[in-house]
């Protein structure tokens, strides 16, 4: 019998690939059992239902997304409601205001908050920290790299986490971001429940420290 190809029955979750720390995403959302793809080209962007953007360089991913004709494409599938998870860098790419970042890079205003590039500062400007996560049962250790701070967030934002009164983790409908790097953890719990609150998969059981390889629980 030839084989014919088959569709894929779940959600095709992206995650952008022009630059940065986009492979440990892919690996956590392959753990997971989710269909993933790394996202280069608008037609990537226009065959995926949610899209990762990874921590890295955010004036960089802002160049390359003009230079590759993504950023328009992109900003419309934002406007439209696909789900997005923001991580460090990926998280000043959603805000909506952008301080101390450079006059030509963009921000697609997924979520009304405003970030602060480098906001930790130069001496702490790498660190880690445990921290609890409402709804989780037990605390998340975040990976904090030249991470921005979250100077304001708009009314209708849920800040999830914070670290010494700093919100870190903010939830707007089918938007997450997080000004740390969740996908260095070995721990998929987040990744799980922005899928799960954006209805891409069946609602977590997100109190269980779980690990990314132990996949999506029944
Ligand atoms: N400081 C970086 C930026 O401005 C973000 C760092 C990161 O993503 N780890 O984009």
């Amino acid at each position: 019998m030839t084989p014919t190809a088959i569709a894929p029955l779940g959600p095709t979750v992206g995650v952008l690939a022009l630059q940065g720390a986009f492979a440990a995403h892919l690996s956590i959302l392959r753990d997971l059992g989710v269909e993933s793809v790394a996202v280069k080209t608008t037609e990537q962007l226009a065959s995926i239902d949610a899209l990762v953007i990874p921590g890295g360089e955010s004036t960089t991913m802002s160049m390359l997304l003009v230079k590759g004709g993504m950023l328009e494409p992109l900003r419309a599938r934002v406007d439209a409601g696909m789900p997005v998870f923001g991580t460090c860098a990926g998280m000043i790419l959603c805000s909506s205001e952008i301080l101390d970042g450079r006059d030509d890079q963009h921000c697609l205003g997924a979520i009304p908050l405003v970030s602060r590039r480098n906001g930790y500062g130069r001496q702490i400007d790498s660190f880690e920290a445990d921290f609890a996560i409402e709804g989780f049962d037990t605390p998340f250790h975040g990976v904090f790299i030249r991470a921005p701070i979250v100077d304001s967030v708009g009314d209708d934002v849920v800040v999830l986490a914070e670290v010494e009164g700093q919100p870190v983790l903010c939830q707007h409908g089918p938007v997450t971001v997080a000004s740390f790097h969740p996908e260095l953890s070995g721990d998929a719990r987040l990744h799980r429940r922005w899928l799960a609150d954006a209805g891409l998969l069946p609602s977590a059981a997100e109190g269980s420290p779980a690990t990314a390889s132990q996949g999506v629980p029944s």
